[in-house]
């Protein structure tokens, strides 16, 4: 679960003043604010993106991470959007670094968040244009699935459990993408 809020921060990033937990408006969270120059710190989610990426033979491919969390688990290719970025740019962009394809995105899967938990992640579909298959720093090894062949156990995040799930089921929201 959650960590106590103090634990986040413990000083404020505009004057270095201390941090402490407070109620400001009922019925919301707690939040850190500053003794100093009362400036509130607010703990946002963070935004994540992944791409399930179909190869020619509908399997799709998955990375083994070198990073924690999840160390040694497979997991779709992804990572954090950076402010200002657009989601798309961001999916495209951490694709391609983490695959070597230029892929294009063939519609949302869907979105996940879960109780207690900071990230947000959104996960599209994306067919390969480009490029050959080559695994980056942040990946022990990349390989290409069938349905069958998903090491379900060994999955790094419940996203990707259920993000994958959903894509094998046929989920898929194609409102605005380009067909084909
Ligand atoms: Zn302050």
């Amino acid at each position: 679960m959650t960590p106590p809020l103090e634990h986040a921060y413990r000083y404020c990033p505009l004057c270095g003043g201390v941090l402490t937990a407070k109620l400001i408006k009922a019925g919301e969270p707690k939040r850190l604010v500053c003794g100093g120059c009362e400036h509130v710190v607010y703990l946002d989610p963070k935004v994540a993106v992944g791409t399930i990426i179909r190869m020619e033979d509908d399997r799709i491919i998955l990375v083994r991470r070198a990073i924690e969390p999840g160390f040694g688990k497979w997991v779709f290719p992804g990572g954090y959007v950076d402010r200002g970025e657009e989601i798309t740019t961001a999916a495209t962009r951490e694709a391609l670094e983490e695959t070597n394809l230029n892929v294009r995105l063939l519609g949302l899967i869907n979105i996940y968040s879960y109780t207690g938990r900071t990230p947000v992640i959104i996960v599209y579909a994306a067919t390969v244009v480009s490029g050959v298959l080559r695994h980056c720093d942040e990946s022990l090894e990349i390989r290409h699935f069938s349905r069958n062949e998903i090491p379900w156990q060994d999955l790094a995040f419940r996203s990707t459990q259920e993000a994958l799930r959903d894509y094998f089921d046929g989920h898929l929201y194609c409102h605005g993408f380009q067909e084909n």
